[in-house]
């Protein structure tokens, strides 16, 4: 099985945290995310604890919480310990919800709006993550209004390939996010923000890319971050306290997929870290990382009830879900591989060659393609596995659809944490 979480029961039923997934379906209905609590739990503990052995107690891993961001996510990162990434003020809003205290987040994005800078410095934001100089300006400004002195990192971009997925890449020099070490501009905004009298430059963020599995992508891009941060000293004076590596180690969704030991990662990145840190004569910064598919993506499950089953002969069989790209649209924007079983067919034949697609009026609104599965009939349950990340945090309420629940899985207790969307939702706003 793609993750240990996930098992067949005696009654020949996919089972999920140790819940017979065909009798969750029958219970709360579907389409239905479901998340496991305790799994949540466990992947951050690997970060906390292998971050505090690697590099002290003062390392600290954030969230990245626009992997699946709810307000009772928010809860479960304040009970363990976890810092957080938040890249609107929706995200913050439900933060606050959850009573997170903001001095540990983050503010990302590549273009916050002047209403997003206030209204998070309003609420005692702990840090804006910089993206670029019209962004700083605002930022010094609101401040300035304030009355404080905002604490900042700068995204830094280090100019480094992952050979992922283009759309999830985020550290080449032609990134849209950030400022380049290779033009030049990096430096410039280093200098720009040490002039600005309400903002205090803490350190510097990188975010290589996603879905990552190559151990020595952090190790070059700390690399090239360690020497920005000793060219800065050098050049500017300027101490650098943190240094965030940001996120993205990968998550299987296939048995194809590598696993990754992201503890013995961990430790190899901050062998490394000291190592340069000595021979470049720099203090070590406090490291900071950003998980976030690593996180949540293998504690998600989704079910639906199959509906249509069609095949055109000579040509391919098509299962249709009553969910689709509204819940999980990443196979329609990456072409994302996924796991699919019949929840209640798992000891069955898999011989039934389909794709697995949605309801929407829509062609490309396919789950998966190419699966063998045993042929299921209208009313099955099918399972997608490894939702966690990305899915509900990137439904849609196209067509009108509603939005599944979230119901939480946690030492054999089942909760809603978000309910279903009813038709009234849906129109709630018009007017
Ligand atoms: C998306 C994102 C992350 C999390 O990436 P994962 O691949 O989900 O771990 C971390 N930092 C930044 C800045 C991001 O944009």
């Amino acid at each position: 099985m793609v993750c240990e979480n996930i098992n067949v029961n005696e009654k020949g039923n996919l089972a999920f945290a140790g819940f017979d997934t065909a009798e969750l379906a029958a219970k709360h209905g579907t389409p239905l995310y479901l998340m496991d609590e305790d799994r949540i739990r466990h992947n951050c503990r690997i970060y906390l604890k292998a971050m505090a052995e690697a590099f002290g107690t003062e390392a600290q891993p954030l969230y990245a919480s626009k992997a699946a961001s709810f307000k009772r996510m928010y809860e479960i990162m304040k009970e363990e310990g976890m810092g957080i990434d938040v890249v609107s003020s929706g995200e913050i809003f439900t933060a606050l919800k959850a009573g997170f205290d903001l001095k540990n987040a983050y503010f990302h994005s590549n273009n916050k709006t002047d209403w997003d800078i206030a209204y998070a410095i309003e609420n005692g934001i702990g840090y804006f993550v910089v993206d670029n100089s019209e962004e700083l300006y605002a930022i010094n400004e609101a401040a300035a209004k304030a009355g404080i002195v905002q604490d900042i990192l700068l995204r830094i971009t280090p100019g480094i390939d992952t050979h992922t997925y283009e759309a999830v890449n985020t550290g080449k020099v032609d990134s849209k996010f950030g400022s380049a070490i290779a033009t030049g501009q990096a430096e410039d905004m280093v200098r720009l923000t040490l002039s600005y009298e309400h903002i205090r430059l803490c350190g510097f963020h990188c975010h290589i890319g996603s879905q990552v599995f190559d151990s020595d992508t952090f190790l070059r891009g700390s690399d090239i971050m360690l020497d920005f941060i000793a060219d800065m000293k050098s050049k500017l004076d300027f101490v650098t306290q943190q240094l965030d590596l940001g996120g993205g180690y990968g998550v299987r969704y296939v048995e194809s997929d590598p696993t990754i030991d992201i503890a013995a990662n961990i430790a190899q990145v901050a062998a490394n870290v000291k190592a340069k840190c000595h021979c470049l004569g720099l203090d070590i910064p406090k490291i900071l990382m950003e998980p976030g598919r690593s996180i949540v993506a293998d504690a998600g499950m989704t079910l639906y009830t199959v509906g249509t089953v069609k095949t055109i002969p000579g040509y391919k069989n098509y299962v249709s879900i009553d969910g689709g790209m509204t819940d999980n649209p990443r196979f329609a924007l990456y072409g994302s591989a996924y796991t699919v079983f019949v929840a209640n067919k798992m000891n069955e034949t898999a011989d039934f060659v389909c794709s697995l697609v949605g309801r929407c009026c829509e062609s490309g609104d396919i789950i998966q393609e190419n699966i063998t599965i045993p042929r299921p009939v209208r009313g099955d349950i099918a399972a997608v596995c490894t939702t966690g990340a990305y899915n509900y945090s990137m439904a849609s309420n196209y067509n009108r659809i509603a939005r599944p629940p979230i119901v939480m899985l946690s030492g054999g207790r089942d909760y809603v944490a978000v309910k279903r969307e009813s038709l009234e939702d849906i129109a709630a706003n018009d007017i």
